[in-house]
């Protein structure tokens, strides 16, 4: 699943650890975080947010 990543603080939402500290369980797809989801660390909103493109997976696909 992709993360995505903070574009204030850089924190990253892993969707195979979720976001427990804001109610979100661990295997939540980012899609499935509700609209009014905020950064646990800076209360950045979900629109703040930018998919990390991993560029080895890309590598590895051509
Ligand atoms: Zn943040």
């Amino acid at each position: 699943m992709e993360k995505f990543v903070c574009d204030v603080c850089g924190w990253e939402y892993d969707p195979e650890y979720g976001a427990p500290e804001v109610g979100i369980a661990p295997g939540t797809p980012w899609e499935e975080v509700p609209d009014d989801f905020e950064c646990p660390f800076c209360r950045a909103e979900k629109i703040q947010f930018t998919q990390d493109v991993d560029y080895y997976e890309i590598y590895k696909r051509g």
